[in-house]
């Protein structure tokens, strides 16, 4: 599946992408198109979101402007300029769905709520949790779950599968596998490693199957009928969404995968206003989430999270309110690691963020001389909250303010939730209960967890 494009018509070859591109996969010499190598790119984004070389409906005309918008898939009431860098948009499925007697389903990933607004004239990192469910409501949705439900689920799953390698000499280091960029790059360029990735599914291929069975019934509807809409910071979650093994509901788990920029114009086709929209609640139990899974969306945030729950997992003990904010792992730095005391084991962990930073740590691990538990893999430079599929800042001197607003309205947004950690969300305990029965169990396994290209599982 394509899913990140270079238009030649309108790529003036000033070679920002190339610059930004992690992964060296965009070709091309200066001032002529350039063209992406689809077997490199791991449909991060990064590109889409510097690309500079415009056409606009004004300085175009309205010809061009229009043939140029169809074949993106973009609705016509897009009239902002449309960069040579971009993403196939997938609203007219959603659309389509929205109309026919689906039961259409809804979720948005943690980095969604916090860059919204920004497409609406609301200042950088403008946390809107509720006038999003309330958008999302309004468009028709007949269930507002969320994907940061699933993320409280994630870490239940990757917590016990770490604890599990640790106590029982599993692989290790073991590496987060909530990025489909980095999950990408390693079955391409380093498949004889992939058994060092968790098996956990990303939070969004969690909810799919979850709502599908689980949601299904709960909702005493047929799977069959069901639509599942998944809204992304995120390019590489639409390629993840399409990989032929996520179908483990018996359906497609999760049917489109949508961008932040594309619920933006989704919003704007509806004719909602959504500065004037009240601040409205998720349907429970599936959007029902904790300040854990809130922080997904930055860097560190999902070894954060992992230690909240894994300390638990581990000690049978509760981290207090004041030891609930695991500051070492807080920063924007390429890769940081840590020595984190729980009960009598020191966890060493690694973060890592922005892929650019990989290639010394690939190094290492080939070497033997990786010395950590578990290491965190963001390919964006600073996490969801910067990736490919939110509102594009076409001014450069505005991205430092965006992600450092997006990722501040992050942790206010975690540290005023009632609940912190992800084992303590409600509905995350009664789906165990009444569903799945144990993290890392058999129904666990078939519906929540992967395999990878190379050594770790064939598809
Ligand atoms: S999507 Fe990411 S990996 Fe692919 S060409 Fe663009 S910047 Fe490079
Ligand atoms: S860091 Fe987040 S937004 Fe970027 S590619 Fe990975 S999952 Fe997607």
């Amino acid at each position: 599946m394509t899913v990140i494009t270079i238009d030649k018509d309108i790529c003036t070859g000033c070679q920002e992408c190339t610059k930004v591109c992690p992964v060296f996969a965009i070709e091309g010499n200066p001032h002529e198109a350039q063209k992406i190598v689809e077997e490199r790119c791991v449909n991060c984004g990064q590109c889409v979101q510097k690309c500079k070389s415009y056409i606009s409906l004004i300085d175009h005309g309205a010809e061009i402007y229009a043939q140029k918008r169809a074949e993106r898939h973009l609705p016509e009431t897009v009239t902002e300029p449309l960069f040579a860098a971009y993403n196939v948009c997938h609203l007219e499925e959603v659309i389509e769905a929205l109309k026919s007697p689906k039961f259409t389903m809804i979720m948005a990933a943690p980095a969604v709520r916090v860059a919204l607004a920004e497409d609406f004239g609301m200042p950088l990192g403008s946390l809107t949790p509720g006038k999003m469910a309330a958008a999302m409501r309004r468009i028709g949705f007949k269930r507002v779950y969320d994907t940061n439900w699933s993320a409280d689920l994630t870490i239940m799953e990757e917590g016990t599968e770490l604890v599990k390698r640790v106590t029982g000499g599993g692989t290790l280091p073991m590496f987060t596998s909530c990025c489909p960029a980095w999950i990408k790059y390693m079955e391409d360029q380093h498949p004889s490693l992939t058994k060092h990735l968790s098996t956990c599914r990303s939070p969004q291929q969690m909810s799919g199957p979850m709502f599908k069975t689980y949601g299904a019934k709960l909702n005493k509807v047929d799977p069959k009928d069901i639509f599942v809409v998944s809204v992304m910071p995120c390019t590489a979650k639409q390629f993840e969404c399409s990989r032929p093994e996520m179908n483990a509901s018996g359906q497609r788990d999760v049917d489109v995968v949508i961008t932040t920029r594309e619920l933006a114009y989704l919003i704007k086709y509806c004719g909602i206003d959504f500065n004037a929209l009240p601040d409205e609640k998720f349907d429970m139990p599936l959007g029902d989430y904790t300040g854990a899974a809130t922080i997904f969306g930055v860097t560190g945030g999902v070894m954060e999270a992992a230690i909240r729950t894994g300390y638990t997992l581990i000690t049978g003990k509760e981290l207090s309110d004041k030891d609930v904010d695991i500051t070492p792992v807080r920063s924007t730095e390429g890769f940081r690691t840590a020595d984190i005391r729980v009960g009598d084991l020191t966890l060493k962990v690694g973060i890592l963020t922005y892929l650019k930073n990989i290639d010394p740590i690939i190094e290492k691990l080939e070497a033997g001389t990786l010395d950590l538990h578990f290491i965190e893999v963001m390919s964006c430079p600073e996490g969801c909250v910067s990736g490919g599929g939110q509102p594009k800042l076409v001014l450069d001197a505005d991205v430092p303010e965006a992600y450092k607003n997006r990722r501040d309205a992050t942790f206010a947004h975690d540290k005023n939730l009632p609940k912190r950690k992800s084992h303590e969300n409600p509905a995350i305990k009664k789906v165990y209960e009444d569903f799945l029965k144990e993290p890392c169990g058999e129904q666990s396994h078939h519906l929540l967890h992967t395999t990878y290209k190379g050594s770790g599982g064939h598809h």
